[in-house]
């Protein structure tokens, strides 16, 4: 029997149904699980996409011929049944159910999902959690798919967030903030104790804020940066940007800061230094090691396939789980559209595979994962 979901060059391609989700080449009919750059790109004739993702996919695309779908509904298309299921990582994102001829396959997009606990305390606030869907085959996202990947807390990560901004602010000093623009720069102006100090944006942050406000989300009126009249106001404020802000000459107006990137990334050694920031927090819209786990054996799939991220890693563990388990190469990168251009792109894909090859192949075989040598470039990575 033909598989329901296939990698073509265009992107993953459903046949019976005849379309592609999160095509990273035009396509006539394109299903986007989250306006993330690197999955919903321009350029297809005809979008579908859930129904809360609609602000912030105009936010990103403008004028586009979309369809959306609430989370849960169905539609039929060449027999295909397609419904979108909450994904947890940024507001609209969804897993898609396919089903065809009595067989369930689910592509998970980007997932965010704890695996700390299934606390709701962990659940991302800024849109619908993630809900398992039962499946025969799940194409799982594995971009945080190493065990040394482990998501404190969430009370925690903000408390310590909070007590770095109260610190500044009492000594006088500005807190920079650098998150991306869309997802996690909201994540953090839910997370936050407002009472601290004001809150203040970068520009590029306040068009997305602005449609989660319009989706029922509560993020805080903030002022942009660039309009504040008051400097002294800096002096208590925490600022959220976009890192393509970090070093520019929009941090002038600040006077003294101290700055600091959220990031799932920040878990790595080196990272923060690599940045040239004064600290880093591990703040992430994507599952942990133990998060992915938790997410793959909710689905009962027996199947999984594997995209961008560890993918021989996870493959090489789902296999020894006892799962049939494979990956499709994918041009989903890291949710990192707020580099500039190419050159932000190969700089973050070399820094993450430095960093990579270096701090991660030790943990893994510590935890007692075998790592084949054609996964370990060390000599391409120069690390
Ligand atoms: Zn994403
Ligand atoms: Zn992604």
């Amino acid at each position: 029997m033909e598989d329901l979901v296939v990698q073509r060059k265009e992107g993953l391609y459903c046949p019976p149904g005849d379309f592609y989700i999160d095509p990273w080449r035009p396509v006539d009919r394109a299903v986007i699980t989250h306006a993330h750059g690197d999955h919903s790109r321009r350029g297809n004739a005809h979008y579908l996409a859930a129904a809360p993702a609609e602000g912030v996919l105009r936010t990103r695309l403008g004028e586009i011929d979309l369809q959306t779908l609430p989370y849960g509904a169905v539609v039929d298309h060449f027999g295909v049944r397609l419904s979108l299921h909450p994904a947890g990582h940024v507001l609209g994102s969804a897993q898609v159910r396919l089903e065809h001829e009595g067989r369930v396959w689910v592509a998970s997009g980007d997932y965010y999902v704890a695996g700390s606990s299934a606390d709701a305390g962990e659940d991302n606030k800024t849109c619908a959690p993630f809900e398992p869907v039962r499946c025969h085959c799940f194409i799982t996202e594995s971009t945080f798919g190493l065990p040394i990947y482990r998501w404190q807390p969430q009370a925690e990560l903000f408390a310590d967030i909070d007590d770095w901004w109260r610190a500044n602010a009492d000594a006088g000093r500005a807190s920079l903030l650098i998150g991306y623009a869309f997802g996690k720069a909201q994540r953090i102006l839910m997370g936050v104790d407002r009472s601290i100090g004001p809150i203040v944006v970068h520009g590029a942050v306040e068009p997305l804020n602005r449609a989660y406000r319009a989706a029922g989300i509560d993020i805080p009126e903030t002022p942009i940066a660039t309009e504040v009249k008051d400097k002294a106001l800096f002096r208590r404020a925490l600022i959220v940007a976009p890192p393509s802000a970090q070093g520019s000459t929009w941090t002038r107006r600040f006077g003294d800061y101290s700055d600091a990137f959220a990031s799932g990334w920040m878990q790595l050694r080196g990272a923060r230094r690599r940045r040239s920031v004064d600290r880093g927090f591990v703040l992430s819209d994507h599952a942990d090691w133990p998060g992915l786990q938790r997410a793959i054996a909710a689905t009962g799939a027996e199947r999984v396939i594997v995209t961008h991220g560890y993918e021989a890693v996870m493959v090489r563990w789902l296999t020894d789980q006892g799962f049939e388990a494979s990956a499709f190469a994918t041009e989903y990168g890291l949710d990192d559209d707020e580099l500039p251009g190419a050159v932000g792109d190969a700089v973050a894909a070399s820094e993450r595979a430095a960093e990579h090859v270096a701090e991660s192949i030790g943990d893994v075989e510590a935890a007692g994962i075998v790592v084949a040598p054609e996964d370990a470039p060390v000599d391409d990575a120069g690390a």
